[in-house]
């Protein structure tokens, strides 16, 4: 029987691929990937010598097509992206989901991603967050997506490229206003860190830095001492508190 499997490679350090990944690599068929010379030099790292085909933004639905008619005739497709789990702001959703509607098998290796990490080293909440990716570039549908996210209790993750993040920050800033947020930058790699503080720090830390390589922004979800306090339930509560007192 034919299968799609999806396969998670490294966000930085080569040491993160899986035994499963690898051996699944090993033995697939096809690896598809959506840069074919960037997955050649991991493949090349781990001696691994499949053949491998594009499968990225451009070609997704006809090459998808192509894809399933092979494993449709029994073989075993390995998906990749260029970094972490593909279909998390990468290519794959739309083949995982024609694979699904054709009854084919579908199997998801757990790997590396960015979000995860950057979510769970922040030190912000962790029992319910709420994942983005990249916001539009665009100043006004920037400034509506965050108008829609702005009331979720919800940690919120986003994907920023080095360009942007500083205006991302100040657009935050105007949508949320003052929120504890955690940068999380180069993860897995040799210059690792987290930058945690208020929104207004971060500003000021994007602003007094050269920002390079790869970053993911954890912003606080809507807390209670966070609404306006004339509007909220915390507020008649803490008013009636000082009564007493
Ligand atoms: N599929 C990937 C995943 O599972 O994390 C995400 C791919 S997306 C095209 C690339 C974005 O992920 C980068 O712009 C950055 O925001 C984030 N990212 C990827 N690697 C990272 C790293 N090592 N450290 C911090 N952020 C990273």
């Amino acid at each position: 029987q034919g299968a799609l499997y999806v396969v998670p490679t490294p966000i930085g350090n080569l040491e993160d691929i899986t035994y499963r990944a690898l051996n699944i690599l090993r033995s697939a068929d096809l690896i598809a990937a959506e840069d074919t010379r960037n997955t050649k030099k991991l493949l090349n790292h781990f001696d691994i010598s499949i053949p491998l085909i594009s499968y990225h933004e451009h070609n997704k639905l006809a090459r998808g097509e192509q894809l399933l008619e092979r494993i449709e005739k029994g073989e075993l497709i390995a998906l990749v992206s260029d970094a972490g789990m593909p279909a998390i702001s990468d290519p794959g959703f739309e083949i995982v989901q024609a694979a699904i509607e054709m009854d084919q098998k579908v199997v998801v290796l757990p790997g590396a991603n960015a979000a995860l990490c950057g979510l769970v080293g922040s030190g912000l909440p962790s029992e319910e967050f709420y994942f983005y990716g990249f916001l539009p570039r665009k100043k006004k549908a920037k400034m509506e997506e965050l108008d829609r996210l702005k009331r979720l209790k919800a940690t919120l993750l986003f994907y920023e490229s080095p360009y942007r993040i500083k205006d991302t920050l100040k657009a935050i800033q105007e949508q949320f206003g003052t929120r504890r947020i955690a940068i999380a930058r180069e993860l897995t790699k040799r210059f690792e860190e987290f930058v945690r503080g208020t929104t207004e720090e971060l500003i000021t830390w994007a602003e007094e830095n050269e920002l390079r390589g790869e970053f993911v922004i954890v912003v606080e979800g809507e807390s209670e001492s966070s609404e306006d306090p004339v509007e909220s339930d915390w507020w008649d509560d803490l008013t009636i508190l000082e009564h007493v007192d």
